[in-house]
């Protein structure tokens, strides 16, 4: 089943996406499906996704992400290949949906990277859970682009800048329930920016799995419905290409993981 949050006009609605329809459900945030007595409630209408403004699936109460996931991806970039999760957070204020644009200051940063990755939405509250039950916590699957200002990471030593500037978590568009994707590590992920692949990277080669990142992260913090993982970027990130490339004024970059849905966004610079 696919998700989508979205609006027509000023109203903002949830439903399930079907080709380009989309039933409308008698809700408006996606939690109010992660609620243990949830009722799916169907309204009866349908909308045309064309007349539907995509938002964010959901606005996360907390964002983890994890870095150098892949170990293409930490080799590309000179790192070494972490021996437990590299974990940092992101501002849920920096996230934005399908079709909404990347923006920043050419005066805040001039490297401004890709990072396409699949994200795990939290479906129920997950504390000191084992690997074993970790995937029962788990909502459903989204697409994410963890768009990160180079010269600031490198800069700042602490990511949150880099990571968590306004509009740099792109997210969607819609939420595929877990009941749907059985196998997390088994999904393509494709990047393209103005069209051109730059990265194709399978979950497949994550070092640490989904299951062992919940387990790994529900032992520092608990994680709560609507809170959201990012799971690390494979290799093929403008920084690591010869010479290297960023995004730039007028650029489009996709993110497309199979079955999950492509997340395309321009950019700005302002
Ligand atoms: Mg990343």
């Amino acid at each position: 089943m696919k998700l989508l949050r979205y609006a027509i006009g000023e109203q903002t609605y949830c439903g399930v996406l079907s080709g380009d329809e989309i039933m409308r459900l008698g809700i408006r945030d996606l939690r109010a499906l992660m609620m243990p007595d949830a009722a799916f409630v169907e309204t009866g209408v349908l909308d045309k996704l064309g007349d539907a403004r995509v938002l964010p699936p959901l606005m996360p109460g907390k964002i983890l992400a994890i870095g150098r996931n892949y170990a293409e991806h930490a080799r590309e970039l000179e790192n070494e290949v972490p021996s437990e999760p590299l974990v940092f957070a992101i501002m849920p204020s920096a996230v934005i949906g399908d079709g909404d644009i990347i923006e920043w200051e050419a005066e805040m940063t001039a490297q401004v990277d890709w990072e396409g990755e699949l994200a795990v939405i939290i479906g129920q509250t997950a504390r000191k859970v084992s690997e074993a039950e970790a995937q029962d916590f788990v909502f459903g699957y989204t697409v994410a682009n963890d768009i990160s200002a180079r010269d600031l990471q490198s800069r700042d030593k602490q990511w949150t800048r880099a990571k968590g500037l306004d509009t740099f978590c792109p997210l969607g568009p819609a939420v595929v329930s877990a009941d749907a994707i059985p196998d997390p590590q088994n999904l393509r992920i494709v990047t393209t920016v103005d069209g051109v692949e730059k990265q194709n990277g399978s979950t497949a080669d994550m070092i640490f799995d989904v299951r062992s990142l919940i387990a790994y992260l529900s032992r520092a913090f608990t994680l709560q419905p609507g809170d959201v993982i990012l799971t690390g970027t494979p290799s093929g990130v403008g920084k690591a290409q010869n010479p290297p490339q960023f995004l730039g004024d007028g650029s489009v970059v996709s993110v497309e993981i199979d079955p999950l849905g492509k997340l395309t966004n321009h950019c700005r610079v302002l």
